[in-house]
C-alpha cells in the first residue's frame, strides 16, 4: 500500500496533467471525427474551419460553414437554378428540403445555389421540406 503523501503527489501530478491538458484545448466546435471518410475538398474546407477563431467556430455549426462560404464552387449559380425573388405558387425557400437557417442571425443559405436566399423566393430546385 502506497504511503498517504505519495498518493497525494500523484494525484497532484495527474490533476497538473490534466490542467495543462485542458489549457491546450481551445474551447468551440471542432468536430474531431468530421470529415474522416470525406473528399478532400471538403476535408480542406474542415481544416479551414478547425483554424476559424474560437469566437467564430463557436457561433458557426459545422454544416452550416460548409453549406455557406466554404463550398460555393459546388454549388449552382442562381441563374442556372433559375433563383426568382418570389415564390412559385405554394413552394418557396421557406419550405424547401435545401434550406437552413442561421438560428442567431436569421441568414437563409441553400445548400444547392450559392447565394443568401429569402424565405419568399423560389428556384426550379425546390424540394418539399421534409421533418
Ligand atoms: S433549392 Fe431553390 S427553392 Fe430550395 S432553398 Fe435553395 S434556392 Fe430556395
Amino acid at each position: 500500500m502506497l504511503p498517504v503523501a505519495k498518493i497525494a503527489r500523484k494525484l497532484a501530478a495527474v490533476a497538473g496533467a490534466i490542467e495543462k491538458m485542458n489549457a491546450n484545448i481551445a474551447p468551440g466546435n471542432f468536430y474531431p471525427s468530421a470529415g474522416i471518410d470525406a473528399q478532400p475538398e471538403v476535408q480542406v474546407a474542415i481544416e479551414r474551419f478547425r483554424r476559424l477563431s474560437n469566437e467564430d467556430r463557436a457561433a458557426l455549426p459545422l454544416l452550416y460553414w460548409l453549406l455557406n462560404a466554404s463550398t460555393p464552387e459546388f454549388k449552382m449559380s442562381p441563374a442556372d437554378a433559375e433563383y426568382q425573388d418570389g415564390p412559385h405558387g405554394s413552394q418557396a425557400c421557406g419550405n424547401c428540403d435545401f434550406a437552413f437557417k442561421h438560428v442567431k442571425s436569421g441568414t437563409m443559405i441553400c445548400s444547392q445555389i450559392s447565394v443568401p436566399i429569402a424565405a419568399h423566393s423560389w428556384c426550379r430546385l425546390w424540394s418539399m421540406y421534409n421533418e
